[in-house]
């Protein structure tokens, strides 16, 4: 999937791996559907919503916030939010990823959920528990105290003003060809082998 550079459109940004390399945690297979289909879908169409509209040459977290106060721009909002969402899933893995974090991270993560392992089950008993589609997040809220969050379908904590550390895609189209129904072992598995600490420690600042 190649688009030209043109300044006014969404870009989808390239994978930070190939497709194979997340295997055989999430598979070539869906990582195609998923990347290819779902979230360069995501950008053509919101591409073709924001033509012509105040909405075009603007960043796309400026797009995200802004269309979701505006009642007349509920499309764009769900494909500007479902872009920046995948955007930043897939920099929330990396191959060889997994295990537990480090440094001001592991602090804060022991000093608001009690241990890592606490942490871990109460993340994904809420992406579980996430009735349909949508997405588990580890955010810090504006005084820094970090959260555990689930958001409907395309759904970001971006706009209730929260800074998103980490997230995993819970839609089925994200493990559904590697796990059926069985989406706890999909978590497992992401927590196990791919979720990708450093991205989040960065994104604490
Ligand atoms: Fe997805």
């Amino acid at each position: 999937m190649h688009i030209s550079s043109i300044n006014t459109i969404v870009l989808l940004p390239q994978l930070p791996y190939l497709d194979t390399e997340l295997e055989p945690v999430i598979s070539a297979k869906t990582i195609s559907f998923h990347y290819g289909k779902h979230h360069a879908g995501y950008v053509n169409t919101l591409n073709k919503l924001i033509e012509g509209t105040p909405f075009a040459g603007q960043a796309l977290e400026d797009i995200v916030l802004a269309a979701a106060k505006d009642p007349k721009a509920v499309a764009i909002f769900h494909n500007a939010a479902q872009v920046w969402n995948h955007n930043f899933y897939w920099k929330s893995m990396r191959a060889s990823g997994g295990g537990e974090p480090s440094g001001t991270l592991k602090r804060s993560i022991d000093n608001d959920f009690g241990s890592f392992k606490e942490f871990r089950e109460a993340f994904s008993k809420a992406g579980v528990g996430q009735f349909g589609s949508g997405w588990v997040w580890l955010t810090a809220n504006r005084g820094g105290a970090l959260e555990i969050s689930v958001s409907d379908n395309a759904d970001t904590p971006l706009t209730a003003g929260k800074t998103p550390l980490i997230t995993l895609d819970l839609w089925e189209h994200a493990y559904y060809l590697d796990y059926q129904n069985l989406r706890a072992n999909y978590i497992a598995a992401w927590f196990d082998k791919l979720v990708d600490w450093h991205f989040a420690e960065e994104n604490l600042g």
